[in-house]
C-alpha cells in the first residue's frame, strides 16, 4: 500500500505556513479522535495518519527532507510509520489530557516486506517557450541510496545491535490493571526489538544517503502549467528487493512579460494612438517566431481584438495550434502641444457629437414603454 501524501492528508498546499498546518491538524484531529469515534478503525486510522503527517511536516528539517525526498527521506522511526515525536505536539496543541497507551500499534512485523519504493515529486520551472516549442531538460533529481557501508542495516558491522531488555525483542510490552492486561508498544525500542547500540557512521544510522542523479526529460509541445510528466521506475529504490517508485515532474510554466496564455491562445495588448486607431494601421508582433505583421483596419476601438492565426500554442495530443491574440488599447493623448489641440479643435468641428444621439435613443426606448 502506498503512502498518501501528507499534504492531502492534512488538505493543505505545499507551501501552507505553520499555521495553517497546525489548524488543518487540529480541525482533523478533532474530528477523527478516537474518544468521538469509538470502536471506528476507519477514524483511528485518520487519526493517526493526520498526526503523522503534522509531526512531520510541523518540523522544518523533516518538511525539508519530506518536501525534497518523499516518505523515503525520512529516517528512524518517523519512516516506519508513526512517529512519536508528533505525540508531543500533539500534546502541546490539546493539552496532555487523553492516554494514547494502545493507539499507536508496532509496526515492527511489517518492516521486512518487500515495499515499492516511493514515487519523488520534481517541480520543474520552464519558459513558456519551452511550454510552446518542447525542450529536452536535464534535471537533478534527489534520491535516496542504501547506505554503502552498512549496506542499509543501519548499524556498524561488529556489535550494531543489542535485543532491546525492556520487550526481550517482542516489541510489545504488557501489563496487568485489574482483570485486563494491557499491550503496549514497548516504549524503549519503539517496537523494533532491538536497540541501535553503535549506529553505522557514514549514515549516521538511517541506512540510506541522499544523493541526486541526472535525468534528461522530454518536455512535450503544449504543455501547461500543473501537467505533470510521470518518468517509470525513476522514484525512490524498493525496500527489501521491492521494486522502485515513479518520478513525477510536475510542470511550472514561468510567467512571459508580454504574453498571458489561455488554453491554446497567447494574449497581448497593444497600445494604438488615437490617429492609428482611426485610420487603420499595420502592428508588428515580437512573437516567439520572429516579428509577424497584423493588421488593424481603419476605426478599430479600444477592447477590440485582432488575431495571428497558428501562432500560439501546439495542442499536446493532437494537430492544430491556438492564435495570438492582440488586444486593442486605444489611448487618448493626456497631453497636446499648440498644433494638436488646434487639429483636434477642427476635428471637434466635424465629428458628430456622441453624447446626444444616445440620449435621444433612450427617450425613444422609453416611449415605446410607456405606449
Ligand atoms: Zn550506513
Ligand atoms: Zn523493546
Amino acid at each position: 500500500m502506498t503512502k498518501r501524501d501528507y499534504y492531502e492528508i492534512l488538505g493543505v498546499s505545499r507551501s501552507a505556513s505553520e499555521q495553517e498546518l497546525k489548524s488543518a491538524y487540529r480541525k482533523l484531529a478533532l474530528k477523527y479522535h478516537p474518544d468521538r469515534n469509538p470502536g471506528d478503525k476507519q477514524a483511528e486510522e485518520k487519526f493517526k495518519e493526520a498526526a503523522e503527517a503534522y509531526g512531520v511536516l510541523s518540523d522544518p528539517e523533516k518538511r525539508r527532507l519530506y518536501d525534497a525526498y518523499g516518505h523515503q527521506g525520512l529516517s528512524g522511526a518517523a519512516a516506519q510509520g508513526f512517529n512519536p515525536e508528533a505525540f508531543a505536539d500533539f500534546a502541546d496543541i490539546f493539552g496532555d489530557f487523553f492516554g494514547f497507551g494502545d493507539l499507536f500499534g508496532s509496526s515492527a512485523r511489517r518492516r521486512n516486506r518487500p515495499q515499492r519504493g516511493e514515487d519523488t515529486r520534481f517541480d520543474l520551472e520552464i519558459e513558456l517557450q519551452d511550454a510552446i516549442f518542447g525542450k529536452e531538460v536535464e534535471i537533478q533529481v534527489p534520491r535516496l541510496e542504501t547506505c554503502p557501508a552498512c549496506q542499509g542495516s543501519r548499524a556498524e558491522a561488529h556489535d550494531g545491535w543489542t535485543t532491546c531488555s525492556a520487550c526481550h525483542g517482542r516489541g510489545e510490552t504488557f501489563y496487568r490493571q485489574g482483570f485486563l492486561t494491557i499491550r503496549r508498544t514497548c516504549p524503549q525500542c519503539g517496537g523494533a526489538g532491538r536497540i541501535l547500540r553503535r549506529p553505522c557512521r557514514q549514515c549516521q544510522g538511517e541506512g540510506v544517503v541522499r544523493t541526486t542523479h541526472k535525468r534528461k526529460i522530454q518536455i512535450p509541445a503544449g504543455i501547461s502549467s500543473g501537467d505533470k510528466l510521470r518518468v517509470s521506475g525513476e522514484g525512490q529504490p524498493g525496500l527489501n528487493g521491492g521494486p522502485p517508485g515513479d518520478l513525477y515532474v510536475f510542470i511550472i510554466v514561468k510567467p512571459h512579460p508580454v504574453f498571458d496564455r489561455r488554453e491554446y491562445d497567447l494574449h497581448c495588448t497593444v497600445p494604438l494612438n488615437v490617429a492609428q486607431a482611426a485610420l487603420g494601421t499595420e502592428i508588428n508582433i515580437l512573437t516567439f517566431e520572429g516579428v509577424q505583421s497584423v493588421k488593424a483596419p481603419e476605426g478599430v476601438q479600444s477592447g477590440e481584438t485582432l488575431r495571428l492565426k497558428g501562432r500560439g500554442v501546439p495542442h499536446l495530443h493532437g494537430k492544430g495550434r491556438g492564435d495570438i491574440v492582440v488586444h486593442l488599447d486605444v489611448r487618448i493623448p493626456r497631453k497636446l502641444t499648440r498644433e494638436q489641440r488646434r487639429l483636434f479643435e477642427q476635428l471637434l468641428e466635424t465629428l458628430p457629437d456622441e453624447s446626444d444621439p444616445q440620449e435621444k435613443s433612450l427617450l425613444e426606448k422609453l416611449k415605446d414603454y410607456l405606449v
